[in-house]
């Protein structure tokens, strides 16, 4: 059956390899709406690819420019926060979040409002409003499909053992390409080093967020809203070949975990068939080419960002918040050659025992601890600049 589908970040790495997946699924979906940010010239293409009916873009300029080029198709164009909840609102049975960064919260609380399953591939979400995105999901019945490969893992164990007792998750990390550095090895890091990710290929701020591991941190945050678990119950544990792409143990000993080449295609293709599970293109895995799987500890000294997210969903409230978002502004500024690498971390915890604690945020006090933060950050900086 047809199914339609909402994209938001139709340009990024996850929504270009959503669109291939589609492309290769033929009458399988029809796109409603797509939305980007800046990339006009991509999301152009998109359009006379899919044919939504509705797209979405961060500027007016660049929402004019596309109406005009598109003046005699049957296509509404729109832009900023009210365009993206528009895009966000079509009633498509499965909606793509995967925007990048705390905008994917408010388009995706609203299109569980309108009832639209959510791939999840937008974790700042789930790890700033999962305390209010969980419940509003079970309420309204809609699902949530983890899209992010780790989550997709556990949630692909879980069919079939959905009410069996989950003694531990088993999260993975590749490590990313700093793994065995010394924290004075990481001082001397610059952007391109950081950029380099080993085994996967992804947006600029995930791939910076791999390197610091505060990655892995949000992950445990969203597989803390995702699965119900209490954090004591969330193990990372590094694993270089990134062949395994997270297991989860069973109360009664039993350890299942979900296996594939790194190739971000499948979780997505998993989660938009869900609970199907169709045919498609790709690299075998093949285990005698692989030899041997490897795994460790979690450096959690040298990588102090992952151990901070631990800290954060202990502390709870705002907290996670405040770790994200000063995170965002951090990894901003890294890019733009404003900091060093070292003070990405730095920044989040001094970020989190500086702004005001509040116990369980409403959509409102997140977006202002978002504020509250990034200007801490931007503060916090200016003084050493
Ligand atoms: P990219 O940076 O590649 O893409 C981000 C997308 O969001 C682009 O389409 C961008 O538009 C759009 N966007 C950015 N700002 C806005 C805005 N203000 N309004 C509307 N759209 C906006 O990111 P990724 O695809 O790598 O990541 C997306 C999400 O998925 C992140 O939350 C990430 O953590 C998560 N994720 C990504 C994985 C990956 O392999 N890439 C793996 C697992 C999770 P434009 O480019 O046109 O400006």
């Amino acid at each position: 059956m047809m199914k339609t589908i909402s994209i938001l970040g139709s340009t990024g790495s996850i929504g270009t390899q959503a669109l291939s997946v589609i492309e290769e699924m033929a009458g399988s979906f029809q796109v409603l709406s797509l939305s980007c940010g800046k990339n006009i010239r991509l999301l152009g293409e998109q359009i006379r690819k899919f044919h939504p009916k509705f797209v979405s873009v961060e500027d007016a300029g660049d929402a004019k420019t596309l109406a005009e080029e598109f003046a005699d198709w049957d296509l509404e164009v729109s832009y900023g926060m009210d365009g993206l909840l528009a895009a966000a609102q079509m009633g498509a049975d499965i909606v793509l979040t995967a925007v990048v960064g705390m905008v994917g919260i408010r388009p995706t609380i609203a299109a569980i409002e309108k009832g639209s399953d959510i791939a999840l591939a937008n974790k700042e979400t789930m790890v700033c409003a999962g305390h209010i995105i969980q419940p509003m999901a079970r309420e309204k019945g809609v699902k949530i499909l983890p899209v992010d490969s780790e989550h997709s893992a556990i949630f692909q164990c879980l069919q079939g053992n959905a009410d069996a007792d989950i003694k531990r998750i088993l999260l993975t990390a590749s490590g990313g390409p700093f793994r065995g550095k010394s924290y004075e090895e990481l001082e001397q890091v610059k952007v391109a080093d950081a950029l380099k990710h080993p085994n996967w290929n992804m947006g600029r701020k995930i791939t910076i967020d791999s390197a610091t591991m505060v990655n892995k941190g949000l992950e445990v945050m969203e597989a803390r809203w995702l699965f119900d678990v209490l954090p004591n119950r969330i193990q990372v544990v590094v694993h270089p070949e990134s062949i395994i792409h997270s297991a989860m143990e069973f109360a009664d000993g039993a350890v299942m975990a979900q296996m594939g080449l790194p190739d971000m295609r499948l979780p997505i293709h998993y989660a938009l068939c869900y609970p199907e599970r169709g045919e498609l293109s790709g690299e075998p895995l093949d285990l005698f080419s692989i030899g041997a799987l490897h795994f460790e500890h979690p450096d959690l000294e040298t990588f102090f960002g992952l151990q901070l997210a631990f800290d954060a969903l202990l502390a709870g409230g705002n907290v996670p918040v405040v770790y994200n978002a000063a995170n965002e502004a951090a990894v901003a500024l890294f890019l733009g050659e404003k900091i060093a690498f070292t003070r990405i971390p730095e920044l989040i915890m001094e970020a989190m025992s500086e702004v005001e604690f509040i116990q369980n945020p409403g959509v409102d006090e997140i977006l202002h601890t978002e504020q509250l933060a990034r200007a801490f950050v931007a503060e916090a900086v200016e003084e050493v600049l």
